[in-house]
């Protein structure tokens, strides 16, 4: 798949891209108004808006439609920023180019509906317009990857990924989790694809915005996008996790930006002692994983001599009772300890199956 780096076409190297502009487009002046003082953060790249807005009942505020982009067009032109929007259909797609929106991006409901892409996807044949792909609600990353081909065959090169969490039926203090190994796995299947994360869909709300923004970019992501309106109270969708642009300038300021590398020899020097010390360990912990499961294939040789059943559960509780103590007494937390005992469990279940099959199969 060819993409395009960021800094071929929007950002300086290693610039974050910022995009921010309220949840949705709701009146010309609340547009023009929260663009004016957003257009004085000197970082930021694309100004957002929702034009038509996926809401999860009829009767709420289902955005303003097309005369929102004749106000986008207002935004180009008064303060010289880029606009990306929303689209979830043809007919959405159409308008948006009518009216010369710069991105588009593809909403987390609508990239977990193939039909939709494709239909997207169609109409942007041979259009030379950047994509943004937010990631499909469900942890599916399939799904995900799938829009990506689907823009692709359609010639578009410009393409973002934007983090923006998952539903998850469980408790989370998000409104949508993180999962922050997803969008990790993405890009190590699609190196080359810029990801950026939507702090304000993660968290629901003002309060946690800043912390997840540093997260994001700790861990290498390319950019942020966040929702800003000139007044949170007010607005018409997502108030609670609406930042008025003051705030939003304050919090950029305060986040740490990170380079993906350095190019100070003795930093580099310094880097891969640290790595070699790690390679060292991993291969003891290996050579000792290596003796544990050794250890199994007798117990497993034993157990079926003897006529034992393989899962002990008495053993199993005492195994995770006793090792995430162990780790809490050593500084590891316990719910490390308890993912690892799993991973362990499940091998040595696997391995003792193997063998009690094997030793079976001559009577069969
Ligand atoms: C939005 O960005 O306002 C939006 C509707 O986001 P998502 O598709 O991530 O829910
Ligand atoms: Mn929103």
């Amino acid at each position: 798949m060819e993409i395009h780096s960021l800094h071929t076409w929007i950002t300086k190297p290693e610039e974050p891209l910022i995009i921010a502009g309220p949840c949705g487009a709701e009146s010309e002046v609340q547009v023009l108004q929260t663009a004016k003082e957003l257009s004085e953060i000197k970082s930021l790249k694309l100004f957002r808006a929702g034009i038509w807005k996926p809401r999860t009942r009829p009767n709420s505020f289902e955005g303003v439609g097309e005369k929102g982009l004749v106000w986008l067009n207002q935004v180009q032109k008064a303060f010289n920023l880029k606009t990306t929007v929303e689209v979830a259909n043809a007919q959405h797609t159409e308008l948006a180019l009518k009216y010369g929106v710069d991105v588009l991006w593809i909403g987390a409901r609508t990239t977990g509906n193939p039909f939709s892409v494709q239909e997207i996807a169609d109409v942007l044949k041979g259009v030379d317009i950047p994509v943004f792909i937010k990631n499909p609600i469900h942890t599916d990353l399939q799904l995900w990857l799938g829009a990506f081909e689907r823009f692709s065959n359609s010639g578009i090169k410009k393409m973002v990924a934007i983090h923006r969490g998952f539903h998850y039926a469980g408790k989370t203090k998000y409104r949508n989790k993180p999962m922050w190994e997803l969008p990790i796995e993405l890009k190590t299947l699609l190196p080359q694809l810029p990801i950026i994360c939507d702090p304000s869909h993660i968290c629901g709300n003002r309060e946690m915005i800043a912390d997840v923004a540093q997260k994001a970019l700790d861990l290498g992501m390319n950019g942020l996008m966040i929702e800003s309106h000139i007044n949170p109270a007010e607005a018409l969708s997502d108030g609670q996790q609406q930042l008025t642009p003051s705030a939003l300038k304050e919090l950029l300021a305060h986040l740490t930006y990170r380079r993906s590398s350095s190019s100070k020899p003795e930093c580099l020097d310094r880097l891969s002692e640290f790595r070699k010390m790690i390679d060292e360990v991993d291969d003891e912990l290996l050579t000792i994983l290596k003796k544990r499961m050794s250890i199994i294939e007798q117990i497993g040789h034993y157990k079926e001599e003897q006529g034992i059943t393989i899962f002990q559960l008495e053993r199993w509780q005492e195994i995770l009772r006793t090792r995430s103590q162990w780790a809490e007494n050593l500084g590891i937390p316990k719910i490390y300890a308890e993912k690892l005992c799993l991973l362990l469990h499940d091998e040595s279940i696997r391995i003792q199956t193997e063998i009690m099959n094997k030793t079976k199969l001559p009577n069969i």
